[in-house]
């Protein structure tokens, strides 16, 4: 016997060891049989005893200090004594030809890596590994719709940059993302919520999405009774894009094409600044945009604007919402900022769903949380080099994007 050789168990439930057929450097063969003198037969649930003959079926398990380990399964066929027919034995172990602790790591990586390097790192088919992946995530899936959901958070995603979108649906208190629909418009969305059922639709009583007017015409369809809510991060970007206009329009030089550099340096440089926020500035920050203002008092009256807009969140509650959007229309009003246009357009259009976020039913909830999500789905993307099938991104999306354990916190308030 070789000096390095020791007893090591498979661990593996109601299994016994017949017999090591190979052990090599890079390979190990162990013939194991069921433990079990009794199976249960499929067609009449009687308790066969009876072994009609015996066949072999190999079974991938984890490997052993780097060796790829292989079982051969002495598997039974038993007759059944009350009805007849015959049947071949099943194991909990084992779960088609891998066992199912092997399954588990399986999927395991699947949520970190590619299937084709987990492929090359088991060496199993890429097929393989690809059906179990979808297997389990149709399973976690179909569990996480069955249950209620209080917050749905709708955005899309794309499969490839720029390419394919899908629309991503999460559920908002858990962080289980419960399907990823093919496509952004009112068909996908509609579609969606139609399969789901009048109860379970019954049972939202938030749904926060973007702008998108296809999401808002689906959410109105099957929806109408839960408060649609706008996400607060999409609509502040909106407000920005005020300043913004007005920054571009102040920082051109004339006459246009002849002095280098085109625009004002000072004003294009400060443009990270004036979008923040008044009390997250710096001293500094502060003292450059001062500056900045008594040079381009319209830049003053924009930032003054904007932060008013922001305002709007910043408010304790509805009413000092409202406040806030009042001073905004005084500022707006007076005719110095044209480039707000799109902006109060904006209020007009969307300002039941952006007032909706000081609703006691909403509290302060926002997409932020599928906004993390979308960045997972996009490492996943890129570490697979995009996705062409919708599928298979949604299989691996709802597996990598599972349920924090314990109750979300609450969302926390912008205090000044
Ligand atoms: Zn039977």
């Amino acid at each position: 016997m070789a000096a390095d050789c020791m007893r090591v168990r498979l661990h593996l439930r109601l299994i016994r060891v017949v017999a090591v057929l190979v052990d090599t450097i890079d390979a190990l063969v162990v013939s194991v049989a069921s433990t079990r003198s009794w199976s249960r037969c499929p067609h009449c649930g009687f308790r066969c005893r009876d072994v009609h003959d015996t066949r072999i079926r190999k079974i991938r398990d984890l490997p052993v200090s780097g060796r790829p380990v292989t079982l051969v399964w002495q598997r039974r066929r038993f007759s059944c004594g009350n009805c007849g027919q015959r049947h071949l034995e099943c194991h909990d172990e084992f779960e088609g030809r891998l066992t199912r602790r092997l399954a588990r790591a399986l999927v395991a990586d699947a949520k970190v890596m590619s299937i084709r390097a987990v492929a090359r790192r088991h060496g199993i088919a890429w097929k393989t590994i690809m059906a179990l992946v979808s297997s389990w995530a149709e399973a976690v899936g179909a569990h996480r719709r069955s249950k209620r959901c209080r917050v749905l958070l709708v955005d899309e995603t794309s499969m490839r940059r720029r390419h394919r979108y899908v629309t991503v649906l999460q559920n908002g208190e858990t962080g289980e993302v419960l399907a990823m629909v093919a496509h952004r418009n009112e068909a996908a969305l509609s579609g969606f919520l139609a399969a789901q059922g009048h109860r379970w639709c019954r049972g939202v009583q938030v749904v926060i999405s973007d702008g998108s007017t296809s999401y808002k015409a689906a959410i109105d369809r099957h929806l109408g009774h839960a408060r649609h809510v706008l996400d607060r991060f999409h609509v502040v970007r909106w407000f920005a894009a005020g300043l913004t206009l007005v920054r571009r329009n102040t920082q051109r030089r004339e006459p246009r094409g002849q002095v280098t550099p085109a625009f004002d340096p000072e004003v294009f440089r400060a443009r990270f600044a004036l979008l923040r926020r008044a009390d997250t500035l710096t001293d500094a920050d502060r003292e450059r945009l001062d500056e900045l203002f008594e040079r381009h008092p319209r830049i003053a009256a924009g930032w003054a604007a904007l932060q008013e807009l922001y305002g709007l969140y910043l408010a304790e509650d509805r009413d000092g919402a409202l406040a806030a959007l009042g001073r905004f229309t005084d500022l707006y009003e007076t005719g110095e900022l044209p480039e707000f246009h799109h902006v109060v357009d904006t209020i007009i259009a969307w300002g039941d769903e952006i007032l909706a976020y000081h609703d006691p039913t909403v509290d302060r909830a926002s997409n932020g949380r599928l906004e993390g999500t979308n960045n997972k789905l996009q490492v996943l993307r890129r570490v697979a080099f995009g996705f062409t099938n919708h599928a298979n991104f949604e299989a691996r999306g709802i597996l990598a994007c599972p349920a924090i354990r314990s109750s979300p916190p609450r969302p926390a308030a912008l205090t000044p």
